[in-house]
């Protein structure tokens, strides 16, 4: 095995251009590191540019609970289901689906809530970081994350979230309708009985956007970039890493792997073996209104949906979809949301969808990220399967990995997030 590099400034290729390689670029490039970014497509085309916006500071609940255990038969059978098992892909999906149902059991459920404390908490402070570095800072903007609920049958699903919130501090408040209204006023008042507000989490409104952003202050800090299709990481005998892509191979002193849902092939080849499958998720946008109509997002965990007031118009983002990396995608349920999406949000009522879009998420099945150094390559860092908070956790990891690069000690406890931990 390589032996680690003392020098301070090393050649790192950066895997992956989207918002966890871009702030892993960013922080490595702002370190002095000479940093080639990798990716076969555009800088934040993918997952990343799709999803709902939140940078959500009280994110300790994990997926996998008691509560989402019991509904996993509905997933196979039930089409409108909060989630989907794809009948096709059940048997490829099966391993992950059996460490999933282990993570769900209370005490894991506890300590994975510990684990992911860390990694959400300083979600705001690590990105208002990067965004000062890379002039981004108007990106994203302090709004807070809201759910709003209905029936009273659903607020008391969130007993487990509450507590888990209060356990780690998290700064959230119960809100009556008439705060909602206040918040929110143009949300049809049908729609809401009572809500949950976390005011410390943040909002970015182009996510893509902020990819790039991250990127272009990397590349002010001299980093390249290669937009190539990535076949093989290998390590040399010399202790550097080489980088195979369809054109052409390059070395260097380190590299990252943070090409989100398709890394578990890098981790393969360095010899890591990695449970992460995908969870595929949804979005349909909303041709713009003249005002604005919403605030921050909002979600309606009734319907499994958040609406997030883009850019480029009002985005209704849902869909937890198992069906594997290559399958079409299947655009019957997000379609489905739009009446719902046009009766709380009247302001929508007269406006076209302009966009369709589906995304992979990177999952683990117990909802924590890969973050760390290879055990079998010294040189080989992973930041990957960051699963349903990608956005908010992507800061703080780009932080770590620059921390483990230097050979400085961590800020906190990161063997929950070995490769080797399945
Ligand atoms: C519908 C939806 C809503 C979401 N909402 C939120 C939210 O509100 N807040 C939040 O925190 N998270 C949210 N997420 C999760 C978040 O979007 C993802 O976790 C995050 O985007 C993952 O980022 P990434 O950089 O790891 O992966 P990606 O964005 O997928 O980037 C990986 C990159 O690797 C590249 N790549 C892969 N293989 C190769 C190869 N062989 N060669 C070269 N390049 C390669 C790809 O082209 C891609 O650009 C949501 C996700 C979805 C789908």
């Amino acid at each position: 095995m390589a032996t680690p590099d003392t020098r301070q400034q090393r050649s790192i290729a950066v895997l992956g251009a989207g918002i966890v390689g871009a702030a892993t670029a960013l922080a490595l490039a702002a370190e002095g590191h000479e940093v080639t970014v990798f990716d076969r497509g555009e800088v934040g085309a993918g997952t990343s540019s799709g999803n709902a916006g939140g940078i959500v500071e009280g994110a300790v609940m994990p997926t996998a609970t008691p509560d989402v255990l019991r509904s996993i038969p509905s997933y196979v059978f039930n089409r409108n289901g909060a989630a989907v098992l794809r009948p096709s892909y059940a048997l490829q999906a099966l391993p992950w689906l059996l460490r999933f149902i282990a993570a769900g059991r209370p005490a894991r459920v506890a300590s994975i809530a510990a684990a992911l404390a860390p990694l959400v908490s300083r979600s705001m402070a690590s990105h208002l970081a990067l965004a000062e570095m890379s002039g981004a800072l108007d990106a994203i903007r302090l709004v807070g994350w809201l759910k709003v609920y209905r029936s009273e049958a659903a607020f008391n699903n969130t007993t487990l979230q509450r507590e888990l919130m209060t356990r780690h501090g998290v700064n959230f408040s119960i809100l009556s309708a008439r705060e909602i209204a206040a918040l929110e006023p143009n949300l049809s008042r049908d729609a809401y009985n009572c809500g949950l507000f976390q005011p410390g989490s943040g909002f970015v409104d182009n996510p893509r956007g902020l990819v790039e952003k991250y990127f272009a202050g990397a590349r002010q800090r001299r980093a390249g970039y290669v937009q190539e299709n990535v076949l093989e990481l290998r390590p040399n005998s010399d202790g550097t890493i080489a980088v195979r892509t369809e054109q052409s191979t390059r070395t260097f002193d380190a590299a990252v792997v943070a090409t989100g849902a398709w890394s578990k092939h890098f981790a393969a080849q360095i010899g890591d073996r990695v449970s992460l499958d995908t969870e595929r998720g949804y979005h349909m946008s909303f041709a713009p209104t003249a005002g604005a109509l919403l605030n921050r997002p909002v979600g309606f965990p009734e319907k499994d949906c958040v609406l997030s007031p883009m850019h480029d118009g009002i985005r209704v983002v849902s869909g937890d979809e198992l069906a594997g990396l290559t399958a079409a995608p299947n655009y019957r349920r997000i379609r489905a949301l739009a009446p719902f999406a046009r009766s709380v949000l009247p302001g929508i009522k007269s406006q076209t969808i302009q966009r369709e879009w589906m995304g992979h998420r990177p999952s683990t099945p117990d909802s924590l990220p890969v973050i760390g150094r290879s055990p079998r390559c010294n040189n080989v860092f992973y930041a990957f399967g960051h699963g349903h908070l990608g956005l908010t956790m992507a800061a703080t990891t780009a932080e770590l990995i620059a921390g483990l690069v230097a050979g400085r000690a961590a800020p906190f406890d990161l063997a929950p997030y070995r490769v080797d931990r399945f």
